[in-house]
C-alpha cells in the first residue's frame, strides 16, 4: 500500500492528529511524523544548525524535536520506508484562515510537501473539539486529490467550522484589517512589556473568502499557490530596473575605469 504521511504542529500527542490517523488508516501505509511539543506559528521554519532526533513513540508514530517543516522534510527526502503519496497536515486546533496562513506551521508542513513535490493538505477546525469530524471531511478531500492530483506547487487548505457544515466550498485568501494594536503593560516590578496579536481580527469585506464560507458555515478549501512572484507587479514595475540602471551602471562603470 501506498505511504502517507501525516504531521501537525500542535504536538504528535494532539488529539486533532489522532483523529486523523484514525480517519486515513485505511487509505494507505499511515505514518506519524509529528513535533514532540508544540510548533503553532512557527512558519515555515527549518531546523538546520542542530541535529534532529526521531523518537519512536507508537506503531508508525515518531516524535521529532523540530518543526512541521523538518518533519516533512524528513519523511519524504528518506526517513519513511518510501516516497508519501501525499502529506496531511492537522487538524489542527483553530483556524488557519485568511493572511495568518503565513504564520501557520499546518499549512507550512503542506508547504514544505508541496516544494518537494508530494500532493498535500493543510487542515485546521475553527473551534470546538470535534475533530473526527474534521478529520472525515479531510479524508474525502484526500481521496479526490489521491485520484486526480494538484495543479503544480499548489495545496489546499481546508478549514472545517465548529458545526457540522452546510457544505464544502472553493474559496480565495481573506485580507485581515490591521487596526489593532500592540498591548504594552508594566510587570510588578516596573519593566515594560508587550503582547502582539492580542485583538480580535476584523475582515475586508468576506464575499468569496475562506472567512466567509466559514461565516456561513460551510467547509473551506483555498488552493494555495508557492510562487510568490507577483506576475502582474513585472509588468507593473516595468520602469523600475531602467531607471535603477541609468543609477546603477554609471556607477559601476566608474569603478572598473579607476581599477
Ligand atoms: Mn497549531
Amino acid at each position: 500500500m501506498a505511504v502517507l504521511l501525516l504531521t501537525n504542529d500542535d504536538g504528535v500527542h494532539a488529539s486533532g492528529l489522532a483523529a486523523l490517523a484514525r480517519a486515513f488508516d485505511e487509505l494507505g501505509d499511515v505514518y506519524v511524523l509529528a513535533p514532540e511539543r508544540e510548533q503553532s506559528a512557527c512558519g515555515h521554519a527549518l531546523t538546520l544548525h542542530r541535529p534532529l532526533r526521531v523518537d519512536r513513540v507508537g506503531e508508525r508514530r515518531f516524535a521529532v524535536n523540530g518543526t512541521p517543516s523538518d518533519c516533512v522534510n524528513l519523511g519524504v527526502l528518506g526517513f519513511l520506508p518510501e516516497r508519501p503519496v501525499l502529506v496531511v497536515a492537522g487538524v489542527n486546533h483553530g483556524s488557519n484562515l485568511g493572511d495568518d496562513v503565513t504564520y501557520s506551521g499546518t499549512v507550512s508542513a503542506a508547504m514544505e510537501g508541496t516544494l518537494l513535490g508530494v500532493p498535500s493538505i493543510a487542515v485546521s477546525l475553527v473551534s470546538g473539539t470535534e475533530f473526527d469530524r474534521a478529520a472525515q471531511v479531510a479524508r474525502l478531500i484526500a481521496m479526490r486529490v489521491l485520484v486526480t492530483g494538484l495543479p503544480r506547487k499548489t495545496l489546499l487548505n481546508v478549514n472545517v467550522p465548529a458545526q457540522p457544515a452546510g457544505g464544502i466550498r472553493l474559496t480565495r485568501l481573506g485580507h485581515r484589517v490591521y487596526s489593532e494594536k500592540i498591548v504594552e503593560q508594566a510587570d510588578p516590578r516596573g519593566r515594560t512589556h508587550y503582547w502582539i496579536g492580542a485583538g480580535e481580527p476584523e475582515w475586508e469585506d468576506l464575499h468569496g473568502t475562506d472567512m466567509g464560507a466559514i461565516h456561513d458555515g460551510d467547509v473551506s478549501v483555498t488552493p494555495l499557490h508557492l510562487d510568490l512572484t507577483n506576475h502582474r507587479a513585472l509588468d507593473q514595475l516595468g520602469d523600475l530596473s531602467g531607471a535603477l540602471n541609468a543609477q546603477f551602471r554609471p556607477a559601476a562603470r566608474k569603478r572598473a575605469r579607476s581599477e
